[in-house]
């Protein structure tokens, strides 16, 4: 009985090793813990191109948007690890794990890293009727209108949601905040003039704000943004030190073989060299990250790291979800 038990389970892990040098036989998911539309959905497609030219196959994108993104990362962490479903989320998913209360995951023991992806600055904006002029403007109007002010933002969890809480505690208000499945909805009520303002990744906002159908004040990284170049930066416009980058990452459901992993990883760096990844990133004003990065490792480090940075300043803040 022992030996059969040891030859059954002999042979499952060389199906399991075989099964792994074959990677990948059929379309991969990646989910998308937001609105389709959205930056994340946009970073992700771009991404899904790239791999899809190494890895000879099909990358479907799921989106799967709720609660700031947790219920998409869920659903990847209970996932078969098998590497045929994916997570691409960004530095909310550090945030998370102070902000949610209840969550049914840990993003440090039940994915397995993948790579960092891009980082990507945001940009406060604001409907085009919005009376504010500049962030000085902005900062006196929403102070003096805190009642009446409304903010978007893609959940509690999102970046847009993070970049919000920080400007409003810079600037010492509290006002009505509006939350989507992501900011591509978002930003359809905000042209629309539903909502008042909103900060969000330039991988959403250039266009728009090109196009002149959304007003701009400014951007949160520390240098002005070369697609942008006319948006002044936080810092400058008086609100100083005042920055948030959006840090993205690629993960797979804890346990799934190292094979896997790093096939994958070498289709990331694949795409993010990829000279029309990025172009059509500079365009939009993301930075792929450089390739020591994109590794599992630098992306476990990063995460934990991230927590630590993050845990202290929302315990601070006072801001929870259940
Ligand atoms: N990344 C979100 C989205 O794609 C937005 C956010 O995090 O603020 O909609």
């Amino acid at each position: 009985m022992l030996k059969r038990l040891f030859a059954a389970g002999a042979m499952l892990a060389f199906a399991t090793t075989c099964v792994a040098q074959d990677f990948p036989t059929h379309a991969i998911t990646i989910v998308v813990p937001f609105a389709a539309g959205g930056p994340t959905d946009t970073v992700t497609r771009l991404i899904a191109q790239g791999m899809t030219k190494s890895l000879g196959q099909t990358i479907i994108v799921e989106n799967v948007g709720g609660a700031g993104g947790t219920i998409g990362v869920e659903k990847v962490a209970h996932s078969r690890p098998d590497g045929y479903t994916l997570l691409l989320m960004h530095i909310g998913i550090a945030t998370s794990a102070s902000l949610y209360r209840n969550l049914r995951y840990d993003a440090q023991t039940d994915l397995d890293p993948i790579g960092l992806v891009i980082d990507v600055p945001m940009t406060m904006i604001a409907k085009p009727s919005f009376a504010p002029k500049d962030v000085k403007d902005l900062n006196a109007y929403v102070k003096a209108n805190k009642d009446k002010v409304t903010y978007a933002h893609a959940g509690v969890g999102s970046a847009s949601h993070l970049c919000g809480m920080l400007y409003l505690s810079a600037i010492q208000a509290d006002v009505t905040t509006v939350p989507y499945k992501g900011t591509g909805p978002a930003m359809t009520d905000l042209i629309g003039g539903q909502v008042d303002f909103m900060c969000d990744q330039t991988t959403n906002t250039t266009q728009q704000i090109r196009a002149g159908k959304v007003k701009a004040y400014a951007v949160t990284s520390p240098k002005r943004v070369a697609s942008l170049p006319d948006l002044p930066t936080f810092d400058e416009s008086g609100l100083k030190g005042f920055e948030v980058t959006v840090w993205h990452g690629l993960w797979a459901t804890h346990g799934t073989p190292k094979s896997v992993i790093d096939k994958l990883d070498a289709a990331l760096q694949a795409a993010l060299r990829d000279p029309a990844t990025i172009a059509r990133f500079a365009e939009l004003g993301g930075e792929p990250v450089a390739q020591n990065r994109a590794t599992p490792d630098a992306l476990r480090a990063h995460l934990k790291s991230e927590i630590e940075k993050w845990s202290p300043i929302i315990k601070k803040a006072g801001v929870y979800a259940d």
